[in-house]
């Protein structure tokens, strides 16, 4: 009896024990793929506002249903070669200077969901300031136009909510006319005294009549005569990204057309608020306003 007992406390302790060191293996095992199992870089690693941040992330095989979160909004990742991934963040022109967190979530093979968080920095930029005088019925709206220009900035803003989950852009993006630049990215206008919006995007030297051509494939969501950019085409280039011709003398395409890389939009003018002819180049990225120039680096 004795001798049985002392046996099932042999076989009993030597179970637990093997239970024990295969949790303790198994429990490293998960620990260890939360931290391997995504690997995720971006660049540049401190990021200025009016930035484009582009994230990759290589993932273990058998990795699924790769997702992101950045500012609240929901990042939609493509391919760029087996098992890597990439994304791109947008820093509005006025994102206030601070760490933001980065989600990124995948599941493994057995469909457990793998989170890894991450910090990006923000830093301020120096943008240019631009002080201008002029007489005040040229500055303040009457209430009509007010009127009209509060339901323009609404249907535009609209655009920015209605994301599609899928790329129609490929490689890199092209300059839409090749006139040097007039007005840089994020001026800062003091419109006697008052701070005025900032300058959100780049004004490129054209000629009257030039071609503008789009920088990358897309689909025109907005053609549209409007108070203060004039003839305007928005293409929306998938995954949050959408870029803005303005001030166009006339406009070759339609809403809902989808357009390749290089296609005739429309041509240079000086419609709406302008005071001469040129091209307004504009991106937004998940409704951050941001550099062209930061789209045309790219690669
Ligand atoms: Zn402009």
């Amino acid at each position: 009896m004795e001798k049985t007992r002392s046996k099932i406390h042999f076989w009993l302790c030597w179970f637990l024990s093997l239970s024990l060191s295969i949790l303790f293996l198994l429990g490293d095992a998960i620990a260890k793929g939360g931290e391997d199992f995504l690997e995720v870089n971006w660049f540049p690693g401190e990021v200025h506002q009016g930035e484009i941040c582009v994230v990759d992330v290589s993932a273990s095989t058998g990795a699924s249903l790769l997702t992101g979160e950045f500012q609240e909004k929901v990042l939609s990742f493509y391919k760029i070669k087996k098992g890597e991934f990439r994304t791109l963040l947008g820093l509005d022109l006025d994102a206030s200077p601070r760490t933001y967190e980065l989600t990124i979530s995948a599941r493994d093979r057995g469909g457990n969901v793998i989170e890894s968080r991450h910090h990006i920095r923000v830093l301020e930029k120096d943008f240019e300031v631009q002080r201008l005088t002029l007489p005040k019925k040229m500055v303040v709206l009457d209430k009509k136009t007010g009127v009209r220009v509060g339901r323009e900035s609404r249907k535009v803003n609209k655009i920015w909510k209605k994301e599609r989950g899928e790329r129609f852009w490929n490689g890199e993006f092209i300059r839409p006319v090749n006139g040097k630049m007039l007005s840089p990215f994020g001026v800062r206008r003091i419109l006697n005294n008052l701070p005025r919006s900032p300058h959100s995007g780049i004004d490129l030297r054209a000629k009257m009549g030039e071609e503008i051509l789009c920088s990358n494939t897309g689909i025109v969501v907005l053609v549209d005569d409007l108070y203060f950019s004039g003839k305007s085409v928005i293409v929306d280039h998938g995954q949050g990204l959408y870029t803005m011709y303005f001030h166009l003398s006339r406009s070759n395409v339609k809403e809902g057309q989808h357009v390749e890389k290089g296609r005739v939009l429309g041509l240079v003018g000086y419609s709406g608020r302008s005071t001469g002819p040129h091209l307004h180049w504009g991106v937004r990225l998940h409704g951050a306003r941001v550099d062209p120039f930061s789209l045309l680096r790219l690669k």
